[in-house]
């Protein structure tokens, strides 16, 4: 029982929530179609009862000779009043039509923008999880779902108004029928319900596998794997994989819906029946002389808006209950909270500022080991700071949490000597200019490429085309046809241009350039540049931050001596502090690499 009411509280939060999505997604399509519902719901019973007046009407005058006056002038005015009432009707049905479309695409376009403004709004450890992906292709695979389950909110509560006017006219003829209609209906709802929660239950269940169907079709659609997709002739293989979990996914939905649609066709004669055996009592009842052919075919029509009605009831719930769960889950994913502390007020507004790692440990994960061990230094914005270490040693780690992306497990960083979740996040990350190993490409202009960095300054010509020769990006770019207007890829534009692997690095650099930061951070840049771009892009960032802060992550020893101040990081501690000269003397772990790599440049020369 407690279930029944918890379920039954639950189902009418859904509703009020469809009501006020419906409502905040456009206040005037939901008027307009308020109105046009009252008048779709009013007209078939005008219709109904004025067609019972016509019968009655010519079923007294149909042996007389001639009809009387008073009798003709009002058979004319119920005629009319039936055209009337049927033009209405139709308009409306027409109308709603109409607005509803319009409805339905702005709705859709809402749910979809507050999924991609949450996902935007989200720290970077939710996109760490498998299980954040299944919640947010759950949500946007289902934000058609939810508008269509909105909807049927609507239309839920229109045919219950409908069903109600119908059986308070039925309740005047029979006190029982009505009772007894709407108990025939009880069991193929339930069923319907059930299959409805048996699918989606299974859906969530399964959701990883569709995943999986998902990713084989990205692979063979998109451009990324095109190339490997033919040297390696992997299309069997992708195939096989994503037909192989189809036919499992598939024969099992098949089997509850093939289930509960056998229980259904035998439930579903059940109202019918009942509406038969009515009419052909009636029909003996107006042969008997006991009710007019006029009240036969009234009750006929009241019959009909009962059964539509419920019919329309019963779709709309199971559809609704149906959508209830994706709703739920929908406003779950709308209702995560960034793991990263953004509560902080206060803005960096000073261009320089001393950053603190106190004591800082960090992973990624509860069930990860720890990737930054009790790590301790500090240094001047203005200074000019060398990551070296190992791959996975923790360096890109340290950025990520000088950038917000993450929060550290234990201890602090500490900005000025105030804790850094102080801050708005947004006004920490204003000071930084970063290109990261793995920079995005996109497929814009070059002009919105290099200026999204700093999209209020995009007007700012010069400022891209200064940003674009310091990366050297300028050397591709001034041979484009269209300049700045050009297209990057050909995804969207024939005339686009493709670049190679170093071109959309230098267009990575150029856009961290055209940023105006306190401290500019390039972490590995030697991935794709060939060794004179690296040279030259080292000398850009050379010239660009003197008087300002940066942050170099490189392998190559060569770029980095000069710096203030060398961390060396080892498995995720760190292992030496100091300047080049400082850490030759220690004689450590720098010292040695660095002699390493010098023997091998002499050795090359
Ligand atoms: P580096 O920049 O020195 O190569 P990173 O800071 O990128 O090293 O990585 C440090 C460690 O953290 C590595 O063991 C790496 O596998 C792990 N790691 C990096 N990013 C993630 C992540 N998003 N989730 C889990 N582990 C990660």
């Amino acid at each position: 029982m407690r279930k029944v009411i918890r379920g039954t509280v639950d189902f009418f939060k859904i509703l009020i929530y469809c009501v006020q999505l419906l409502w905040t997604t456009s206040k005037k399509y939901f008027l307009i179609r308020i109105i046009l519902n009252i008048v779709s719901l009013a007209a078939p019973f005008a219709v109904i009862s004025l067609t019972r007046s016509l019968i009655n009407l010519l079923a007294r005058n149909s042996s007389a000779t001639s009809m009387p006056g008073t009798a003709m002038q009002a058979f004319l005015a119920v005629s009319l009043l039936l055209l009337g009432s049927n033009i209405i009707n139709q308009a409306s049905e027409t109308a709603s039509t109409y607005f509803a479309g319009l409805h339905r695409e702005t709705m859709d376009t809402t749910m979809k923008h507050l999924i991609m403004e949450k996902a935007a709004q989200l720290d970077l450890s939710f996109f760490d999880s498998a299980a954040f992906y299944n919640e947010v292709s759950d949500a946007s695979r289902n934000s058609p779902l939810i508008t269509n389950s909105a909807f049927q909110a609507m239309n839920l509560i229109r045919y219950l108004v409908q069903f109600i006017i119908a059986f308070a006219y039925l309740f005047q003829f029979s006190l029982i029928l009505p009772f007894v209609f709407v108990a025939s209906v009880i069991p193929s709802t339930v069923t319907q319900i059930k299959q409805v929660e048996a699918i989606y239950g299974f859906q969530r269940q399964f959701m990883s596998e569709e995943r999986k169907m998902q990713y084989a079709a990205d692979v063979l659609l998109s451009r990324e794997f095109a190339k490997d997709v033919r040297i390696y002739n992997i299309f069997p293989f992708i195939s096989k994989k994503f037909l192989g979990i189809w036919d499992i996914l598939f024969s099992k939905k098949r089997a509850i819906s093939l289930r509960y649609t056998k229980l259904l066709l035998l439930l579903s004669a059940l109202p019918e029946i009942i509406a038969a055996a009515f009419l052909f009592l009636l029909g003996l009842s107006v042969i008997r002389g006991a009710h007019t052919i006029g009240d036969y075919s009234f009750l006929q029509g009241i019959m009909t808006q009962i059964l539509g009605s419920m019919y329309a009831i019963i779709s709309s719930y199971t559809q609704l209950a149906d959508g209830k769960m994706r709703i739920q889950n929908y406003k779950k994913f709308l209702g995560f909270v960034s793991n990263v502390r953004t509560d902080g007020t206060l803005e960096l507004t000073k261009p320089f500022f001393k950053v603190e790692f106190r004591n800082v440990s960090f992973r990624y994960s509860e069930n990860l080991p720890f990737v930054l061990k009790d790590v301790n230094f500090s240094f001047d914005s203005r200074q000019k700071i060398a990551l070296v270490g190992a791959n996975g040693s923790g360096k890109t780690t340290i950025i990520k949490l000088l950038l917000r992306f993450y929060d550290p497990a234990e201890g602090q960083i500490l900005l000025d000597g105030i804790d850094i979740r102080e801050y708005k996040p947004d006004s920490v990350r204003r000071r930084f200019s970063t290109v990261f190993q793995d920079y995005s490409n996109y497929a814009f202009t070059v002009r919105e490429s290099v200026s999204l960095s700093d999209v209020s300054q995009a007007n700012d010509q010069e400022r891209i085309m200064d940003s674009l020769k310091q990366s050297g990006a300028d050397s591709f770019t001034a041979r484009f046809p269209m300049g700045l207007d050009t297209y990057l890829t050909r995804r969207y534009d024939d005339s686009g241009q493709e670049l190679s692997g170093g071109q959309w690095q230098k267009m990575a650099i150029a856009r961290a350039f055209f940023r105006k930061a306190d401290i500019y951070i390039l972490d590995e840049p030697s991935a794709s540049l060939d060794a004179q771009s690296e040279d030259e892009v080292f000398r850009m960032f050379q010239a660009m931050y003197a008087g300002k802060g940066a942050v170099l992550i490189s392998h190559r020893l060569s770029n980095i001596h000069l710096s203030d101040l060398i961390l060396v990081l080892d498995n995720g501690s760190l292992a030496e502090i100091g300047s080049h000269g400082e850490l030759m003397a220690a004689n450590g772990t720098y010292a040695h690499m660095y002699r390493l790599q010098a023997d091998k440049y002499s050795q090359a020369q």
